[in-house]
């Protein structure tokens, strides 16, 4: 009886390794699907960017923006970077791809400053893979040079898993950074595990909210707290603090009245084409007070 019961076991195993292999050899196909694709689209011209704004919660005023890649492809559409940036990360294909998006920042800011808009802050979110690269400082360096933005116009975005691990290196690769006079934020602030101890040894500049954190501000409490507490962080090490998601009037209110510094959500403006985020900065439109 026991081998019958052992040889079931071994039949029934071998149908799961089956049934695991067709749908991973699916999955594995569509991955490479897509890294053929992402392969060819620099070539192609397929990336290009979004622009988000960041506003400033005293004037009301748009202070900044982010650069958030966008896909076109043209038969699977507009493929949003939630479905490509891990792929390219884990196939190396991010380093040219944020190497043109570092670029393409750079440019694009330059060119409305020299079109005679408003200076402002371009934030730019850089891949664990690329923050890895061992001529990094020199790529954006270069960049700086070629677009001939200044270098106090450039904000780069790591995350907490990025900067909490090798941290003595992490802390001269940030200062090599600094040293160009960029500005250095962590975004997603809250998702990740910092140590509180490393966290003042970097010389960083924003903790960005997490959107998670903000997004229940009204219904959950203690989310709410965990919103002022970064703010009240941020404030105590000299740091910004922006809120990201911020999508309701509710959540401004708040974030306001725990002094938070900047906004970047819906509520505002969503991520713009270039030509639209444009058109927004020279409309001089600003974030209407708070009425209550
Ligand atoms: P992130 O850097 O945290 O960017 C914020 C994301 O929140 C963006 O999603 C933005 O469109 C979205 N968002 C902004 N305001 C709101 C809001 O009010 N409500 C909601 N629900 N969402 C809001 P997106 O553009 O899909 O980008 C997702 C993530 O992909 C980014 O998160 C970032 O981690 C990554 N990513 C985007 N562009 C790049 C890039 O050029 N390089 C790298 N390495 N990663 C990028
Ligand atoms: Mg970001
Ligand atoms: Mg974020
Ligand atoms: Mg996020």
């Amino acid at each position: 009886r026991a081998d019958i019961a052992m040889y079931q076991a071994k039949e029934s195993g071998r149908n799961n390794i089956q049934f695991f292999t067709q749908e991973m050899n699916q999955r594995l196909q569509e991955r490479l699907q897509i890294e053929s694709a992402l392969r060819l689209a620099i070539e192609q011209r397929e990336f290009l960017l979004h622009y988000q704004p960041k506003v400033d919660l005293r004037t009301g005023r748009i202070v900044g923006a982010e650069a958030l890649i966008r896909w076109q492809h043209p038969e699977m559409g507009m493929v949003s970077p939630a479905k490509f940036i891990s792929l390219a990360e884990e196939s190396g294909l991010i380093v040219p791809i944020g190497k043109w998006t570092l670029h393409e920042a750079c440019r694009q800011t330059k060119a409305w400053i020299d079109a005679g808009l408003p200076p402002l802050k371009m934030a730019v979110n850089l891949s664990a893979r690329q923050f890895r690269e061992p001529d990094l400082v020199q790529v954006i360096a270069d960049t700086l040079h070629h677009s001939g933005l200044p270098a106090g116009l450039l904000e780069i975005e790591l995350t907490e898993g990025m900067v909490m691990t090798d941290v003595n290196h992490v802390i001269k690769v940030l200062h090599e950074l600094k040293a160009l006079g960029l500005t250095i934020a962590i975004d997603d602030f809250g998702t990740g595990y910092s140590s509180l101890s490393y966290l003042h040894k970097f010389p960083i500049d924003v903790l960005k909210v997490d959107q998670s954190f903000v997004r229940d501000i009204q219904s959950q409490e203690d989310q709410s707290l965990i919103v002022q507490s970064v703010i009240s962080l941020a404030h105590s090490l000299k740091l910004r603090a922006i809120a990201e998601g911020v999508e309701t009037e509710a959540q401004l209110g708040y974030l306001r009245h725990h002094g938070c510094d900047e906004m970047q959500g819906y509520y505002f403006s969503r991520p713009l084409p270039a030509d639209a985020f444009q058109a927004l900065l020279a409309s001089g439109k600003t974030l209407t007070p708070t009425s209550t």
